[in-house]
């Protein structure tokens, strides 16, 4: 008899908890689970994850806002320093901001309880410094990315032009495009000397 039976696992099974014990115990994740995305303090700022992240929780902005001039721009206002926001709530979690971080500085973890009513407290926030211009004094992009550049540039380049190139970087490196443009010729730094 049906009844029997059910009667029998309720005895059984009386004040055992039916569920899991969730939220006081939590269950491991499995390794590919896909919970928030944690950035790491390797982040260096190249923003390829907010210009791929399809729902666009991943956003930045420029803080410490100051004002200069710019090369051919005039006066101009920017931040001084670069800061990257992860709003969980619009999150599809799909991965793709790992996928393309160059620094593996984005990883989905194993976080997902966000039941809450201020979701923003899930968000997650990074900071970077901005270079700036060694000429014009105008940030420009992330010191962390292009000292990162730098060392790529060095070791991917042709061997036949390396040595050059890299005499060459500290002079141009922290150049912004409109001031690396305008004088790379006086630098003796263009790139038609390599070719
Ligand atoms: S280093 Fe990675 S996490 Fe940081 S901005 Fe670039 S892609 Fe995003
Ligand atoms: S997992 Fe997908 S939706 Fe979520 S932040 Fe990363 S790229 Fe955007």
């Amino acid at each position: 008899m049906p009844s029997f039976s059910l009667l029998a696992r309720s005895l059984r099974n009386l004040g055992k908890c039916a569920t899991s014990g969730f939220p006081d115990v939590r269950e491991p994740t499995p390794p590919r689970f896909r919970g928030r995305p944690e950035v790491s303090e390797d982040c260096m700022g190249c923003q390829a994850c907010a210009e791929q992240c399809p729902s666009g929780a991943i956003r930045t902005e420029p803080r410490d806002i100051t004002s200069c001039g710019g090369a051919d721009a005039g006066p101009a206002k920017f931040g001084t320093r670069l800061v990257l926001t992860v709003e969980v709530a619009r999150c599809l979690f799909c991965g793709r901001c790992q996928e393309v971080c160059p620094k593996e500085a984005v990883k989905l973890g194993g976080c997902y309880d966000f039941s809450t009513q201020h979701p923003s407290g899930f968000d997650l926030r990074r900071e970077v410094a901005l270079a700036a211009c060694g000429v014009c004094g105008r940030p420009f992009a992330p010191r962390g990315q292009l000292e990162w550049v730098g060392l790529r540039v060095v070791d991917q380049i042709d061997p036949s032009v390396r040595d050059a190139v890299k005499a060459d970087l500290p002079a141009y490196r922290d150049l912004c495009p409109d001031c690396r443009r305008t004088i790379s010729i006086r630098l003796n730094t263009h790139t038609e000397k390599y070719i």
